[in-house]
C-alpha cells in the first residue's frame, strides 16, 4: 500500500488552541463563562499566537510586555478584582478560563500578566490603602503598569522564613538592604512587591513586612536577567536593594504581616494557575491527535497502532482530571471556602500532567517534534519550571500531607 503522507506538516494540522479537542460548551460552565472562554480564545489566536515564536527565537522582552499590557488593557487583567478597581470583575472560576486561554499558545500573556496582576495587583487589592489602590494597582491592571514581587533569595527558596533581605525604620522610611532572586519581570518593573525581614526576633509568622517599591528608587538594581532554558522573552532577574528608602505610606498591610500577606493569595493564586499548566497540555493533545490521524507508517495511520492509541487515552484522561480539579478548586474559591489542600492538589497534579502529556505528544508525533517546525519543543522547555516555580511539587506534597494529618485527627475525636 503507498503511504499518502510521507510527511505531515505542521501547517496541516496547526491547533486553533483546542477549538478542535475542547467543546465551545463545557459542561461545567455556565453559558456566559462558555462564552467568555471563547472570547478570550479569540484574542489568544488573534494577539498571541502569531508571535510565540518569534519571541522566543529572539528572547524578546519587550514585544512579551508590549502583548501582556494588551491583554491587561482588554479586560483580561486580573477577573478577581472588581471592574471599578481595573480589574475583569468577574471571579476565580472566570480568571481559570483566562489562565487557560492565555496560556495555550505559550508563556507569553502570562509572562506579564500573572507578575503583575496575580502576585503584585492582588495582594495590593486585599491588603493595600485606598492611595496605593489608585496609584499603583490601577495602573498595573489596565496594562499601564509592569509588575512583579521578590520573595525568593539567595537563602530564601522553599523555605521563606530563610529570608535575608532587611527593612530597618528610618523616621518616615523603611530603609530596605539585600538580594532577591529569580524575580519574573524584574527588570522591566515599574513596581515591585518585597517581603524583608523587619523584626528577626519575632516568630516566623510576624518577621516579615511587604512593601511596595517604585523601581526608579536609588539604590534599587537589577544585576542581571538570568537566560533561560525555555520561557523566551520572560525577564527572571536577579535583583539588589542597597540602602533602598521607602516610604512608610508604601508599606503593604501592618509590619509584621508580611508573611500573611504572602499566603493569603496562595488559594486564588494556585486555583487560578491550574490554567496555565491545563492551556498548553490541551494543544499538545490536539496537536498529537490529530498528527495521529494522519501520519501512516505500517500502512495505517499510528494512532491504529495500540502503542499509540493508549498513548492519547491517557493525555485525554490527564487534560480531563486536571480540568476537573481546576475548575472544582476555582469554584471552591468562588464560594469563599478554604481551599489550600485542594489548590496545592491542583498546582502539583496539572503541573506534573503537563509536563507528562507534552512528553507524550513529543513521542508521538516523533522525530519532526523535536525539530522548531513544531512547537511542542518550545512548549515542553517551557512547562518543565512548572513543577518549580510558585511552590515545588515536595512543597505541594507537604502542604497537603500536613492538611490531611491535621484532618485526620480530628476524625479520632
Ligand atoms: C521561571 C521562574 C519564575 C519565578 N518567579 C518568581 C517570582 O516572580 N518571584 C519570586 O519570589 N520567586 C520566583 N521564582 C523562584 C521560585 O519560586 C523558586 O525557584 C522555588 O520556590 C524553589 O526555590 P529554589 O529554587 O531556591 O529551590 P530550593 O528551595 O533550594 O529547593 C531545591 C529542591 O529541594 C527540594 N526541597 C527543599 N526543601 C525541601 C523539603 N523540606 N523537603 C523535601 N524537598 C525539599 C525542592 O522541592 C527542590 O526540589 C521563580 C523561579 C523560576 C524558575
Amino acid at each position: 500500500m503507498t503511504e499518502p503522507f510521507k510527511r505531515v506538516d505542521y501547517e496541516e494540522i496547526a491547533p486553533r488552541l483546542g477549538s478542535s479537542c475542547m467543546p465551545e460548551d463545557l459542561p461545567y460552565f455556565t453559558d456566559d463563562e462558555n462564552a467568555f472562554r471563547m472570547e478570550v480564545r479569540d484574542f489568544a489566536i488573534k494577539e498571541i499566537l502569531p508571535y510565540v515564536d518569534q519571541i522566543d527565537e529572539n528572547q524578546d522582552k519587550k514585544l512579551t510586555t508590549q502583548i501582556g499590557k494588551k491583554a491587561a488593557a482588554a479586560g483580561y487583567s486580573n477577573q478577581m478584582i472588581p471592574k471599578e478597581w481595573g480589574g475583569g470583575g468577574r471571579d476565580c472560576t472566570a480568571e481559570l478560563i483566562v489562565m487557560e486561554e492565555m496560556a495555550a499558545p505559550g508563556w507569553v500573556a502570562p509572562a506579564h500578566l500573572v507578575p503583575t496582576c496575580t502576585f503584585l495587583a492582588m495582594p495590593i487589592y486585599s491588603h493595600g490603602t485606598e492611595e496605593q489602590k489608585k496609584n499603583v494597582m490601577m495602573g498595573l491592571l489596565k496594562g499601564e503598569y509592569v509588575g512583579g514581587m521578590g520573595m525568593t533569595e539567595p537563602a530564601a527558596g522553599s523555605n521563606v522564613a530563610g529570608t535575608e533581605t532587611t527593612a530597618v525604620r528610618d523616621g518616615d522610611d523603611w530603609v530596605l538592604n539585600g538580594e532577591k532572586r529569580f524575580i519574573g519581570n524584574g527588570s522591566q518593573a515599574d513596581y515591585l512587591l518585597m517581603y524583608a525581614l523587619s523584626d528577626p526576633e519575632a516568630k516566623t509568622s510576624k518577621k516579615l513586612t511587604s512593601f511596595i517599591l517604585d523601581t526608579k528608587t536609588p539604590g534599587f538594581e537589577v544585576v542581571k536577567d538570568y537566560p533561560l532554558m525555555g520561557m523566551g522573552g520572560m525577564a527572571l532577574s536577579w535583583l539588589k536593594m542597597t540602602d533602598v528608602r521607602i516610604p512608610d505610606s508604601m508599606r503593604l498591610g501592618e509590619p509584621g504581616q508580611g508573611f500573611e500577606v504572602a499566603m493569603n493569595e496562595l488559594d486564588p493564586e494556585r486555583a487560578a494557575a491550574g490554567g496555565l499548566f491545563i492551556g498548553p497540555m490541551r494543544t499538545a493533545y490536539e496537536i498529537a491527535a490529530k498528527y495521529a490521524t494522519q501520519r501512516i507508517q505500517f500502512g495505517t495511520p499510528i494512532g491504529n497502532h495500540q502503542a499509540i492509541g493508549f498513548r492519547l487515552s491517557d493525555m485525554f484522561i490527564k487534560l480531563e482530571t486536571s480540568r476537573l480539579l481546576a475548575w472544582r478548586c476555582a469554584r471552591t474559591v468562588d464560594m469563599h471556602k478554604p481551599a489550600t489542600k485542594e489548590s496545592s492538589a491542583l498546582k502539583l497534579y496539572t503541573s506534573e500532567c503537563c509536563v507528562d502529556v507534552l512528553g507524550e505528544a513529543l513521542q508521538i508525533v516523533g522525530g519532526i517534534a523535536y525539530t522548531k517546525d513544531y512547537p511542542i519543543e518550545r512548549l515542553i522547555r517551557d512547562a518543565r519550571v512548572y513543577t518549580l516555580f510558585g511552590g515545588t511539587s515536595e512543597m505541594q506534597r507537604m502542604i497537603i500531607s500536613r492538611s490531611i494529618l491535621g484532618q485526620a485527627a480530628k476524625w479520632m475525636k
